[in-house]
Order: structure tokens, then C-alpha cells, then sequence
């Protein structure tokens, strides 16, 4: 009898989404390989929408896509456990055991194995080791974090609900002005002047954004200053406190301290600075990692010291031939994902995994709720295109018309793509529980 190829996928978001489902539909539907896809997560969500949960202005119960249904159509394997280790000389993977909420174990710590395994588990937000961030921060790095955040703002607004006298402000840092701190603040923003419509006696003015940026300008990784202007610009039309040159030192129960004394005071502060990968990830069963926990890896994605072991998005480290680094993007995530998903097909079929990654920068887009869209458009030309308003809106939501179509096919993820629209206009435009 032939050996089937165990394939195992660690991590199901934008990198490991797209690589169980090109393999499933390639090679596992056929049954030429056993592909098992294992998240933390019962379901996934795109990460870029994030913040619209943790505003409500997306309601996760229905644009998350199950596991377990997705694997079951696209000829994968499901398993929900949270890798914890390695054993590469047994080449078994190490799932940590599964508790309920009071902490009862319902899974014992599980080892998987597998001929080849891709990890894909993403990033956190880096606390660089910062006093009291762990303790006083919000983060947005996972769809419970998201709906948390969600939660606590909703208790924060629940007086305005009944109280149609009440001033009372509410503060809230955001920490970071990269991609995800810029478009929370924005939809923060939104989210207050929906509420309105459920009842809320709740204005934009007694809402009070600070976003703090320790560069001298905001989105510091976006190349064109002329973007981060226009983004300040709106910013500032819709009266959040831009504070760049602002670098935090501590975080408390009353908010943040800069590195000159200053206070900022918070209510709720989110923490959206930088990445990096999971800690578990340093040193694990002997790869190679950088100061940031990333698998480095060679451009085939394999890790550096196991040819078996490949690594994609948010948690690898993979240097240019011209010595930059790629950057933690959802659009590299998906062409490493779909690179690697053919290197492993010619693997199995006993050839070489013969392609390298070269990162093909698509252009950054920053999407201010509904009130402004700007970015740079194929910046692998050369300096890239400027563009903003409509334009640039319908580019952005085309990376995650592509992550449907990639995930669902054409026909059904231009379908749910047009239902998304259509659920905009029939359904409420906040999620309020
Ligand atoms: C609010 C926000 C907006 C963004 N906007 C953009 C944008 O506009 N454009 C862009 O290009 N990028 C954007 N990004 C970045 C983009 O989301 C990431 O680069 C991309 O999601 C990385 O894909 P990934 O597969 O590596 O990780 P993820 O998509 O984060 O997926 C990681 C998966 O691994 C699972 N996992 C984690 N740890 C474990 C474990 N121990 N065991 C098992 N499973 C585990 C998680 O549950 C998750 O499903 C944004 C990010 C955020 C937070």
C-alpha cells in the first residue's frame, strides 16, 4: 500500500485558510495526501476586520467561517487544539489539552503527526516588555480580544442609554498609529454616531480619541508621507487627537505616562504597536528564530534547520534577495500560502520544493470607516500610485474579495461578497450584544 503524505497546517487565518484550501481541493479531495488544518479557534475571521468587530460594525457570528463545514467542502481535515510544542525528530506536533471556561480539561495535551507541517499562527501586538501594558491594555490580535473590546465599550455607553443629561466623556488611547490603529480610531468614531440611532444619548463630543505614535509621523511604515497627511487630515476633521513623537513608558488604571512625565488619561486603552510571533515560538525544539520569535526561514519557506518544517505570514522571518525583510501583510501571507501549497505538491510527487518567495508589494490602502479611504497602489513599480476616495475603497475591499474567492471559489465568494452588501443595508448597523 503507498503512504498518504501527512500535511498538517498550524494556524487557520490568512496564510493557513489559503493553504488548506488550495491543498484540499488539490491533492486531499483526491486522497493523495491526508491535509489537517489545526486552529485555537473554532472559526476563522479575516484579521483585517477586526477592529469592525471590536466596534460592532461586523457581526463575527455571521461572517465567520467554521472550520470544521469549510474543511468537510474542500477536502481538508479539522482539528481545534493550540499548538504548544514540537518533537521534530518524532515529526509530531504538540497541541496543548483543551479546558472549558472553570478550567475542567476536555482534551488531553494531543501530538499530531505529520511528513510535512506548515505554521501559521500569526502575530500578537508587541508590549515590548512596557510596565502595566499586559495588565491595563486592550489588544486586538483574536476575534474573543475583538468582542471583548466590543463588551467594554458597550458597558461604557450603556448610561447613555438612560441618561439623557449625562457629560461625562470617555477617553480612549489607541496606542500605535500604524494600519490598525488609524482605522480603529476612525471606526471608534463611527461606531458612537450609530449608536445614536439605537437610543444612546451618546455624541461624537463627549468621545475622546487619542491615537499616540512614538515616530514623528503617523503610519510610519507606509512610504509616502503624503499618505500619512491626508490620514492625519481626516483624522483631525473628525477630532481625533493625533499625538505623535509620543512615546509611552507605562500604562495604569488611569491611562498612559510618556517618556517626558506627561499623563494622557484613558478609560480604555488599546495597545496596537508593532508584532510579533507567539513567545512559545523562540527556540522551539531548535529552529531558528529572530528577536521577534519568527521562524526564519529560507525562500521555499522552509525553516532554516528542518526542511520538513515550513513557516508562513505573520510568524516568519524571511530576508530578500535585496536584504529587506518581508512584511507581516495579508497579502504576503497569501502568496507565501500559495506558493508553499506547490512546493509541497512537488514534494509529494518526490521533486523539489523549487520555488523561492519574492514579495511583490500590491500597494498599502487605509480604510477610515466610511468617512475616508488613501493609499499606494503597485509599489513594486517603483514609487506606486496615489489614490484615494472610491477608487481606493473598492481596492481595498478587494483583498478580502479575493481571501473569499481563494477560501469559497468564484461563484459562492462573489456571492457572500454581495450578501455582505446587502446584510449593510437590511440588518442593524451595529451588533449591540
Ligand atoms: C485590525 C487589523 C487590520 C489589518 N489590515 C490589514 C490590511 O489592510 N492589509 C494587510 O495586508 N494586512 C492587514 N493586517 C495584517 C494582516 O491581518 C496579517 O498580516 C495577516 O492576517 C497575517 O496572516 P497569518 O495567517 O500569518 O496570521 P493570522 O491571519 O493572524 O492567522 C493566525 C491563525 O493562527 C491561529 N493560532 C494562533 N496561535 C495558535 C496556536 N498556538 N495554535 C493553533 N492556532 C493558533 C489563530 O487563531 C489564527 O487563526 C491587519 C491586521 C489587523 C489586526
Amino acid at each position: 500500500m503507498t503512504k498518504v503524505t501527512k500535511i498538517v497546517i498550524v494556524g487557520g487565518g490568512a496564510a493557513g485558510m489559503e493553504i488548506a484550501t488550495k491543498l484540499g481541493r488539490k491533492v486531499g479531495r483526491k486522497g493523495k495526501a491526508h491535509i489537517t488544518l489545526i486552529d485555537m479557534a473554532e472559526a476563522h475571521v479575516w484579521k483585517p476586520l477586526l477592529h469592525e468587530v471590536a466596534t460592532g460594525a461586523l457581526d463575527e457570528g455571521i461572517d465567520a467561517v467554521n472550520y470544521r463545514g469549510h474543511a468537510k467542502a474542500h477536502g481538508y481535515h479539522f482539528q481545534q487544539g493550540a499548538m504548544q510544542g514540537l518533537d521534530r525528530e518524532a515529526q509530531q506536533l504538540i497541541l496543548a489539552p483543551i479546558t472549558d471556561e472553570s478550567g475542567e480539561e476536555l482534551l488531553p495535551s494531543r501530538r499530531i503527526n505529520y511528513d510535512y507541517l506548515v505554521v501559521a499562527i500569526g502575530s500578537v501586538a508587541n508590549d515590548f516588555n512596557i510596565p502595566g501594558v499586559k495588565e491595563h491594555c486592550q489588544f486586538l490580535d483574536t476575534t474573543e480580544q475583538a468582542t471583548d473590546i466590543r463588551k467594554l465599550l458597550l458597558n461604557k455607553f450603556l448610561r447613555y442609554a438612560s441618561d439623557e443629561q449625562l457629560q461625562e466623556r470617555i477617553k480612549v488611547a489607541i496606542v500605535g498609529a500604524g494600519a490598525t490603529g488609524v482605522e480603529m480610531s476612525a471606526e471608534m468614531h463611527n461606531a458612537v454616531n450609530s449608536l445614536r440611532g439605537y437610543g444612546y444619548q451618546i455624541s461624537t463630543d463627549l468621545l475622546d480619541v487619542t491615537l499616540v505614535e512614538a515616530d514623528e509621523r503617523i503610519l510610519p511604515k507606509v512610504e509616502k508621507p503624503q499618505i500619512s497627511e491626508s490620514v492625519a487630515k481626516q483624522l483631525k476633521a473628525i477630532d481625533v487627537d493625533v499625538r505623535t513623537n509620543t512615546f509611552v513608558v507605562e500604562v495604569d488604571e488611569q491611562g498612559l505616562i510618556t517618556k517626558e512625565g506627561n499623563r494622557i488619561d484613558a478609560d480604555m486603552v488599546i495597545w496596537s504597536t508593532g508584532v510579533k510571533a507567539p513567545d512559545f515560538l523562540a527556540n522551539i525544539d531548535g529552529l531558528e528564530t529572530n528577536n521577534i520569535n519568527q521562524l526564519v526561514v529560507k525562500g521555499t519557506c522552509q525553516t532554516t534547520r528542518d526542511d520538513r518544517v515550513f513557516s508562513i505570514g505573520d510568524c516568519t522571518a524571511l530576508q530578500q534577495p535585496d536584504g529587506s525583510w518581508v512584511p507581516p501583510r495579508g497579502q504576503s501571507a497569501r502568496q507565501e500560502a500559495l506558493m508553499v501549497a506547490d512546493n509541497l505538491i512537488s514534494l509529494m510527487k518526490g521533486g523539489t520544493a523549487d520555488k523561492e518567495y519574492i514579495y511583490k508589494d500590491l500597494g498599502s490602502l487605509v480604510n477610515m470607516s466610511k468617512f475616508h479611504t488613501v493609499g499606494n497602489l503597485m509599489s513594486f513599480l517603483g514609487g506606486g500610485i496615489l489614490v484615494e476616495g472610491k477608487v481606493a475603497r473598492f481596492v481595498y475591499t478587494s483583498l478580502y474579495r479575493r481571501h473569499l474567492i481563494e477560501i469559497h471559489g468564484f461563484w459562492r465568494g462573489t456571492l457572500m461578497m454581495f450578501m455582505k452588501g446587502i446584510n449593510r443595508i437590511v440588518r442593524p448597523h451595529l451588533k449591540l450584544h
